[in-house]
């Protein structure tokens, strides 16, 4: 494990953070606000910056409009734009990071030619619609129905938790198609224009107040088989591609930081540094961000090397949802009765203890919860023995649903 930037990464560290000073926005958001039209368009903007000096996504070959950079780029660029305080990819993070490499990894030259570029400059948004009320952790349970019907497809059902899905353009969207084969071997994925007629999109009310992701409702959309992703049928593995993504982009920073969770109570409550419960829980966090820290450090020194990270991700992503949840509703503890302000203008640190302390929950679920990546740690970390998995060779359409 190497913890130093080499000699190369620290010339291109020293670019970025020279490109950052002179170009990065003065009122930085501090997170991806997706219940604005002034966000969106601030966020837009910043991506549209980053797209025309080759900082959108990094590793994305020149064709694509990227510069062709490394992964260890990507890795140092997203952390000095942290560091300066912005958003990172938020609007942008699930079309790029894993909608549009599944369309330009299984799509024709024409459709790649036509959305990459506007999605890399933030015109044009993607959402992915995956998760139903009957396959979140098994994606393989979704029951969405695509019926052909000559050279279209017609879909009917209902997906569920889809982020943005209420300013997105496009989506990748995965259907069943077989119901007289296992699970996994029935599925087919497309891309959908998400303005299309048949395409209903329900915002979801959190308890955080927002309404981040939706429902969305399928009645009769027609597909035309030209926008199907990868072979009839075969769409798990189109999936994984998309999933593979995701796992690697999610676990990096979320929410409040140990730093920052530091420096507020400092400022804040320092008569709480005296406190042995409370000192007894610092511990236990500082413990775990040095931890994960050097977990960081070997997926960065395996990216460094040319090589693919392992699934180390998972435990950092583990970690760093249960220490955020912990740290936060710590801070809404010590912040008394200010704790419970919501609003902004009017909460100590601009509420963003708050805010965290409801969207935490939501973090241990979203790109695989706790037990799922605890399984993938025991199965491919400590070599276990896999989950008993029953309905594996059923036919679908046999397997039991209760009704
Ligand atoms: C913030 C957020 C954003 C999201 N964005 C999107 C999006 O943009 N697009 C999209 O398609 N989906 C999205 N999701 C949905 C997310 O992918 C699912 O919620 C997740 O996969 C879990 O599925 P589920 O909610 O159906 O829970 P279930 O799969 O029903 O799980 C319920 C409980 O059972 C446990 N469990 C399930 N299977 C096992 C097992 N084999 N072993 C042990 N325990 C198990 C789970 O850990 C969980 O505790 C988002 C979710 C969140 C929270």
């Amino acid at each position: 494990m190497d913890f130093n930037d080499s000699p190369e990464e620290a010339t291109y560290r020293a670019k970025v953070r020279a490109w950052l000073a002179a170009n990065a926005p003065k009122a930085a958001a501090r997170s991806a606000d997706s219940e604005s039209a002034e966000g969106l368009a601030r966020a837009r903007a910043w991506q549209a910056t980053k797209a025309a000096a080759g900082y959108a996504q990094i590793t994305w070959p020149k064709e694509w409009g990227g510069p062709g950079g490394t992964p260890i780029q990507q890795v140092i660029f997203s952390q000095e734009e942290s560091a300066a305080g912005l958003a990172g990819a938020g609007y942008f993070g699930i079309g790029l990071g894993m909608c549009v490499p599944t369309v330009i990894a299984f799509a024709d030259e024409a459709t790649r030619l036509r959305f990459v570029a506007p999605a890399l400059r933030g015109e044009e948004i993607w959402c992915q619609l995956f998760s139903e009320p009957s396959g979140g952790s098994d994606l393989a349970g979704i029951r969405t129905r695509a019926i052909r019907d000559g050279d279209e497809w017609v879909v009917n059902g209902q997906k569920i938790w889809t982020s943005g899905a209420h300013y997105s353009d496009f989506a990748i969207l995965i259907t069943r198609t077989n119901l007289d084969v296992p699970k996994h071997k029935g599925m087919t994925m497309f891309w959908i224009d998400m303005k299309s007629p048949g395409v209903e999109v329900r915002q979801i009310h959190q308890m955080s107040g927002g309404s981040g992701f939706n429902e969305v409702f399928f009645t009769d959309l027609r597909i035309p088989d030209s926008q199907r992703l990868g072979p009839v049928d075969d769409g798990w593995k189109v999936s994984l591609v998309t999933l593979m993504n995701e796992r690697n982009s999610v676990g990096g920073t979320m929410g409040v930081a140990w730093p920052e969770f530091l420096t507020y109570l400092r400022d804040a409550a320092p008569e709480a540094l005296g406190d042995s419960a409370v000192r007894e829980r610092l511990a236990e966090w500082y413990v775990q961000t040095e931890g994960l820290k050097h977990i960081r450090s070997r997926t960065i020194t395996a990216l460094s090397k040319g090589q693919t990270p392992g699934p180390e991700n998972s435990i950092t992503k583990v970690v760093v949802a249960h220490q955020l949840q912990a740290m936060v509703s710590e801070a809404v503890d010590l912040l008394d009765q200010f704790g419970i302000i919501a609003d902004p203008a009017q909460a100590p640190q601009d509420g963003v203890f708050h805010g965290s302390f409801l969207s935490a929950p939501g973090l241990r679920i979203a790109g695989g919860s706790d037990e799922i990546l605890r399984n993938i740690i025991a199965e491919r970390v400590l070599g276990l023995p896999g989950d008993i998995r029953l309905d594996k060779d059923v036919a679908f359409k046999d397997i039991p649903t209760g009704r």
